[in-house]
């Protein structure tokens, strides 16, 4: 028997009139291109983005048309958040990191009709414009005086000029919740990227679960300021539970460095912070030199990469701040796990509590996990066993965009990390399957490695890689960047690591370099270097 509720559907233009109707004045802040601050509420943002949705009738824009952005976090991006998606055509957030071809294949694949542009990206798009035929036209995201007068694109546009005229009144269509939202493609570090197609469901149930108090605990009395990109992943879902909950936004636009985060946290009184560990390195170490805490964050979400132990340490005991270890990825909407503050935690001595905090935490609700061996089988959540980490959710892929084929296999995701389960729940990435160090029968993870090393009051970055080896056939080499503040040579970081990892995991050979290579979402790309250093231990 069915039960007898309304099917009322799960909808971006309804969470925007629920912000409307519940936390008009809630303001939305920007760190702009141009170095002002810009400071409107919900309740301006949502009539500009009433605007747009009428200008994109104009233009022609119809339900399942797919729009593309090249835009920072701002103001402006923000309302195409809403603007596109609630009127049932399609955000495809495009990253400004990626190199010109694959920008180029992008454009292609998703078939773009139009692209919206922050003005310092209309290089890169004119790089790649004679090859980008479906795009009709551009519009760049800023006002009339700051329009480039000598571009190459055909059928340019200035978003103010857009949607300047129109009514901010729009009656915002009723959708199927299964309706196409948002499109972002994963970061692709080997072959094409593939892009993720989420659902108005799908976006909406993340942000809810994603928000809920055992996870970010969003509320109308948290300030979010995501350093974590609007072009990646939907910023993890921000821009939505803001308007779902009030919270206040912050967002910083290009200015990411340490001094520009810390101001603006001091300025608008930011409580929670989110973001990749690379970010937080040089807030770390700006706000050290100037001794300054950060005495209003009280929340610090950390992922993308795994948050070394210090880091942890260090804004609990300078900044008072827990560091909210997160999980995911691409194709989960991005949140899965996440190592919240929890009953396990209560008086627990806080070397002990860091320990735990290293691990990628529990799992949200709205996914659940599993660990399989090779053949699917799946293996004990003893904290010990691991294998290949699985996935099944409402804000899980099922397809590649425009693939035929299940992404599944027996209705769960494989996420391509290899894990443990405690039987608590934490679950700990061991590494990527592809970058696990396979050495004599057994598995080095690199993660460890690195995160340890991170400790050595010299180490600003590491990065470990297996590499051949005559006799082990896989051995790690390490890669890194001083932070020139403490002495750092080889030997003094193998006796630092010697009591933290087992001793047949200390790296065969230690490299300083200057800087590592990060790719287009802020993750080191070892690749390269696994390539290059291929032969390093076979001389
Ligand atoms: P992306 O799709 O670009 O967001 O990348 C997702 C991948 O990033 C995951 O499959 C993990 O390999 C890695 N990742 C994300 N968060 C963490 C974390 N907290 N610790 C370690 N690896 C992570």
């Amino acid at each position: 028997m069915l039960g007898n509720m309304m099917q009322d559907q799960l909808l971006i233009s309804g969470i925007l009139e629920h912000a409307i109707q519940t936390n008009p004045n809630t303001e939305i802040v920007s760190h702009t291109i141009e170095g002002s601050i810009h400071r409107y509420s919900i309740l301006e943002s949502s009539k500009r983005a009433k605007k747009l949705a009428n200008a994109l009738k104009k233009l022609g824009i119809k339900e399942g048309d797919i729009l593309g952005t090249m835009a920072l976090n701002g103001y402006r991006h923000y309302e195409l958040y809403f603007g596109i998606s609630g009127t049932g055509s399609i955000l495809h957030t495009l990253n400004p990191r990626l190199f010109p071809e694959q920008v180029e294949y992008i454009v292609n694949h998703a078939e773009d009709k139009f692209l919206f542009i922050d003005l310092p990206f209309l290089p890169l798009i004119e790089s790649v414009s004679d090859n980008i035929q479906n795009v009709e036209g551009f519009i760049i995201l800023c006002d009339k005086e700051s329009m480039p007068s000598d571009s190459k694109l055909k059928n340019l546009m200035c978003y103010e000029e857009l949607i300047d005229n129109e009514s901010d009144e729009f009656q915002w269509p009723e959708l199927d919740e299964n309706t196409a939202s948002s499109l972002c493609y994963t970061s692709g570090t080997t072959g094409n990227p593939k892009g993720v197609l989420y659902s108005h469901r799908s976006t909406i149930l993340h942000a809810w679960y994603a928000c809920a108090a055992n996870a970010m605990n969003v509320s109308s009395t948290t300030v979010i300021l995501p350093v974590v990109p609007m072009f990646h992943v939907n910023a993890w879902g921000i821009p939505y539970a803001v308007a779902m909950f009030g919270a206040k936004l912050v967002l910083p636009g290009p200015h990411t460095s340490g001094e520009a985060i810390t101001k603006l946290v001091q300025s608008e009184k930011v409580t929670n912070l989110m973001g990749v560990p690379t970010v937080w390195l040089d807030l770390l170490n700006y706000t050290r030199e100037n001794n300054i805490s950060l005495d209003t964050v009280n929340s610090v979400l950390v992922g993308g990469s795994a948050a070394p132990r210090a880091m942890i340490k260090e804004f609990q005991e300078k900044h008072d701040a827990f560091l909210l270890h997160g999980w995911g990825m691409t194709e989960m909407s991005p949140l899965g796990t996440l190592n919240a503050y929890n009953s396990d935690m209560q008086g627990m001595d806080l070397e002990e509590r860091y320990d735990i905090q290293t691990s990628q935490g529990k799992a949200i609700y709205g996914c659940q996990i599993k660990i399989v061996d090779d053949e699917g089988k799946t293996l004990p959540n003893d904290g010990e066993s691991f294998g290949r980490l699985m996935v099944k959710g409402a804000g899980i892929i099922e397809r590649y965009f425009k693939s035929d084929e299940t992404a599944l296999e027996n209705g769960w995701f494989d996420t391509g990390d290899v894990s443990t389960i405690s039987i608590d729940g934490y679950m700990r990435i061991v590494d990527r399957s592809k970058d696990v160090i396979k050495t004599g029968g057994e598995w080095i993870s690199s993660i460890d490695l690195e995160n340890s090393a991170v400790g050595h009051p010299g180490v600003s970055e590491a990065c470990v890689v297996g590499v051949l080896h005559p006799k082990w056939d896989e051995r790690p080499i390490m890669f890194v960047v001083k932070n020139n503040q403490e002495d750092c040579d080889k030997g003094s970081i193998i006796e630092y690591l010697s009591d933290k990892v087992a001793k047949w995991w200390l790296p065969d050979d230690i490299i300083f370099v200057d800087e590592l290579p990060h790719g287009a979402t802020g993750k080191l790309l070892k690749t390269g270097l696994r390539e290059e250093y291929k032969n390093h231990l076979m001389k």
